[in-house]
């Protein structure tokens, strides 16, 4: 694993911010890594079909590439068996890196949904847990301006629980950003409100979330952390199921945080001409949904995604008592 020198990354791209250098660390795999050389162009491909649901849309990428992460099998059994990916040590010569603090290095992920699609390995072999990494996570969001960060849970569309790691995806991608200051203004209900910030919470939106939004990174960090504590947990000693999106822009950190009832739908387990594999993750909770195989991309309707999310995320009792107990431990 090599660290791209700033003068070598000058050659892919400007490096004045740690979100210029990670275009330009894009931009250098695809030229230098022959996976990152073939994956990418094809990028140009992916067709993508829209659902308007009023004030809000849901995309379908057909993106043959993510067929590896989709269908995933992330049993503790099958995760044992095979070399982590994301460890230093198995990871392809070719794939070079920039340090992001002491603790993590930022890498061109090969199978993109994104034109610039990040991934972001701690760098030990620790399992994915977000507790402990919250100020790491709005750290790395406020310094890749240009991108948005999320976090996927080990039963939450992670395709390796067992090492922790964040994503990021180019800006503007993600039909949620373009929705989301409507959404603040016209879908929300406030829950707290300090001088620094605020949290909402969002239901008319096929999926229920909080939004938590501050220009105070510690009052944040608390808040996420607070949030994780009271969360349903589905088993005994696991982290509770969710899928984290930020972006900081103008001074102000914007997070979401959706809550999860389920990995995958039911459609998901389906058999042949019922089934759609979609494995929801936070960018299809971003609101664009990944799907690998055609016959799906043809097939999918509006209400298979009604389907899906009302299935992946809570319902409204259990989402009304995480917001009272969100409440009260704040
Ligand atoms: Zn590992």
């Amino acid at each position: 694993m090599t660290f791209l020198t700033e003068n070598e990354l000058k050659k892919y791209g400007k490096t004045y911010s740690l979100s210029k250098k990670a275009i330009a660390l894009v931009n250098h795999q695809k030229i230098n890594w022959p996976l990152a050389a073939e994956n990418y162009p094809s990028l140009k491909m992916v067709r993508t079909s829209t659902f308007s649901f009023g004030h809000f849309r849901i995309d379908c990428q057909f993106n043959p590439g993510r067929i590896r992460s989709s269908a995933a099998n992330t049993d503790a059994s099958a995760i044992q068996a095979r070399p982590c990916f994301l460890c230093e040590t198995n990871r392809p010569e070719e794939q070079s890196g920039i340090p992001f603090g002491e603790d993590y290095v930022i890498l061109c992920n090969p199978f993109p949904i994104f034109p610039y699609h990040l991934t972001i390995p701690l760098n030990r072999h620790e399992p994915q847990q977000i507790t402990g990494h919250t100020g790491a996570f709005l750290r790395l969001a406020s310094e890749l301006q240009e991108f948005a960060v999320f976090y996927n849970g080990p039963q939450c569309g992670a395709s390796a629980p067992d090492h922790f790691h964040f994503q990021a995806g180019i800006r503007d991608v993600l039909p949620i950003e373009d929705e989301l200051t409507e959404l603040l203004q016209e879908h929300s209900t406030e829950l707290i409100s300090t001088p620094d910030g605020r949290i909402v919470s969002i239901e008319n939106y096929l999926r229920r979330m909080i939004c938590f939004s501050s220009s105070n990174s510690k009052q944040l960090e608390h808040w996420i952390n607070t949030a994780v504590s009271v969360l349903p947990v589905t088993s005994p000693g696991e982290e509770p199921m969710l899928n984290l999106l930020a972006w900081y822009s103008a001074g102000t950190w914007q997070v979401i945080l959706f809550p999860r009832a389920a990995q995958r739908p039911r459609e998901y387990y389906a058999d042949d001409f019922d089934r759609l594999l979609v494995s929801p993750a936070a960018v299809e909770l971003g609101g664009l949904i990944i799907l690998p195989r055609e016959e799906d991309y043809f097939r999918i309707r509006e209400e298979d995604l009604v389907s899906i999310f009302s299935q992946v995320t809570l319902q409204k009792k259990d989402f009304e008592l995480f917001k009272n107990n969100l409440i009260q431990a704040i």
